[in-house]
């Protein structure tokens, strides 16, 4: 490969987690099947339409106000022989990591030949993430246990949807545990210069403002059944509660050298994952 352009035409990410690899070579393997999913996403994301909604930014907050996710399933863009493709390549690059159990793997393969049966499975896993109250609820069998994999294939659809809402409204008023646009559960988090912490969408990546400590999970927000540490460096953070015993990591954008980038600091933390599963969190 010709390296020197292949490098200029490379997102930042996949620089960034190149770094990561030789600085940290245990997370060798972990760095490259994000490398990997990142430029599979790359290169359906750059045709994925706008979402089918209202994007002026007055409709958007008054959407908001009535405190339910506001993305609905017919909205997201999905092109489903996009889906087709990052489905199944997902799954290779997960198995060619050892990061996928076999018969997943065939479960995920037959999924993906099914033309008729995805749309409903794809629907129901957008849906089953969203709180009761605005249609959540039980995960099919067919794809339960497929939801990471799933995740990952929904990205570039859901992300196009988060960066057209987000470039309108930044939000104001949600202030729910659960993401705004699309009803997921945040998996990340940034601290602002100004000491203000914003939830990051597992889903859809979308940033929302929410209380500086409270767990999003649960909403505990008893200082003292808060246990939160902070890596060497300053760089991240981990906050856990001791209520739902859940935790949440975060990138403490206070002392940064560069902005949180989610698909790297997800990465560069799997230590401080393991470090809270050791204490009994999940
Ligand atoms: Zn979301
Ligand atoms: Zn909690």
């Amino acid at each position: 490969m010709d390296r020197p352009s292949s490098q200029r035409s490379e997102p930042r990410e996949v620089l960034e987690l190149r770094r990561l690899r030789e600085d940290q070579p245990d997370l060798a393997s972990a760095a490259d099947l994000q490398i990997q999913l990142l430029l599979l996403q790359r290169r359906v994301q750059s045709r994925v339409p706008l979402p089918k909604m209202n994007l002026e930014s007055g409709y958007l907050d008054k959407a908001l106000a009535a405190g339910k996710p506001i993305l609905v399933f017919e909205q997201v863009p999905i092109d489903w022989s996009d889906l087709r493709f990052l489905i199944r390549s997902t799954a290779e690059a997960m198995r060619s990591h050892d990061a996928i159990e076999t018969d997943d793997f065939r479960r995920v393969d037959v999924l993906a030949r099914d033309a008729e049966r995805l749309p409903a499975a794809i629907r129901n896993w957008y849906e089953a993430a969203r709180p009761a109250s605005s249609g959540g609820g039980e995960i099919a069998t067919a794809i339960a246990g497929l939801e990471p994999l799933l995740l990952q294939a929904m990205r570039p659809f859901l992300s196009r949807c988060a960066d057209a809402v987000m470039a309108r409204t930044v939000f104001q008023g949600w202030s729910e545990g659960t993401c705004p646009l699309c009803g997921g559960e945040p998996d990340f988090s940034v601290i602002t210069p100004a000491a203000e912490r914003m939830l990051i969408c597992a889903r859809c990546v979308s940033r929302w403002r929410f209380h500086q400590l409270a767990c999003p999970f649960c909403r505990n927000a008893d200082r003292s059944k808060i246990t939160s540490f902070a890596t060497r460096d300053g760089l991240y953070r981990l906050y856990a509660c001791d209520v739902c015993e859940r935790y949440l990591k975060a990138f403490d954008g206070r002392h940064a050298p560069r902005p949180v980038m989610p698909a790297v600091d997800a990465i560069a933390t799997l230590t401080l994952d393991a470090a809270a599963v050791q204490r009994g969190y999940r």
